[in-house]
């Protein structure tokens, strides 16, 4: 199963993707992740990242296709992968196109996780990580008292990116440049849009529900 998931900053992408790709036992490919993983690492690509990411501007495609280009040769992606954050814009989703077709292979799905603006604005204003696993809380909606990971004890902290300033420019990128990906993957016939709003399990039954005609 080749899956695409899109939707705006604070969608709920990251917290579905841990759910879904975990269900279908493929790799979950978070290009925020990988790019976050680099600038605490300190490497080249991390320090070249980090000024656009900072902004909150997309990272120059070559960049960013060269690096989801690496990540998918890799063995644990060859029967499927879940992609998250990736593509943001049509040309990096027709590079995704031609690399696949290159390999015999195609997308099955894209997932579109549908929420309001406000809504978006209230889960980016919560979101916290944590340091050691990477999983995704909410302050309120998960009702952090404390600043711990639930899962594995470790610290959570805030996105610099998720400040309000970083947040409303994320939001405008996402009109201009990943919106129209909507209408690219409806025209190629593999779009479904997913309700996202309302609790996280309830969103991960609604995305199964979709994909399960996909599966062999
Ligand atoms: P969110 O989940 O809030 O949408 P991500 O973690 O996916 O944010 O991405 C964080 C930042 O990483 C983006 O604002 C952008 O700077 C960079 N980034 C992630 N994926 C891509 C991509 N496919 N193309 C360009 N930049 C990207
Ligand atoms: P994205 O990857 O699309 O930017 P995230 O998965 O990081 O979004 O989610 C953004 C914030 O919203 C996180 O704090 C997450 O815990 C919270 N969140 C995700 N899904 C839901 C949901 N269904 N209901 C409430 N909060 C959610």
């Amino acid at each position: 199963m080749r899956l695409v998931l899109v939707g705006p900053p604070g969608a709920g992408k990251g917290t579905q993707a841990q759910y879904i790709a975990s269900n279908l036992s493929i790799p979950k490919i978070s290009t925020g992740d990988i790019f976050r993983a680099n600038v605490s690492g300190g490497t080249d690509l991390g320090k070249l990242a980090k000024q656009y990411m900072d902004r909150g501007d997309l990272v120059p495609d070559e960049v960013t296709i060269a690096m989801v280009r690496d990540r998918l040769s890799e063995d644990d992606a060859q029967d499927g992968f879940l992609l998250d954050g990736f593509p943001r814009n049509v040309a990096q989703a027709e590079i995704l196109r031609d690399m696949l077709k290159d390999w015999g292979q195609a997308l099955d799905l894209v997932l579109e996780l549908v929420v309001d603006d406000d809504e978006v604005v209230r889960r980016l204003a919560g979101r916290r990580t944590c340091s050691q696993c990477g999983r995704i809380w909410h302050v309120e909606f998960d009702d952090k008292k404390d600043d711990k990971c639930d899962a594995c004890g470790g610290a959570l902290f805030q996105r610099d990116d998720d400040k309000e300033e970083t947040v409303r420019h994320r939001l405008e990128v996402y009109q201009e440049q990943t919106a129209p990906l909507v209408s690219y993957y409806a025209d190629e016939g593999v779009l479904v849009g997913v309700d996202a709003t309302g609790p996280v399990e309830e969103v991960t039954q609604r995305a199964m529900e979709e994909i399960r005609p996909f599966m062999g």
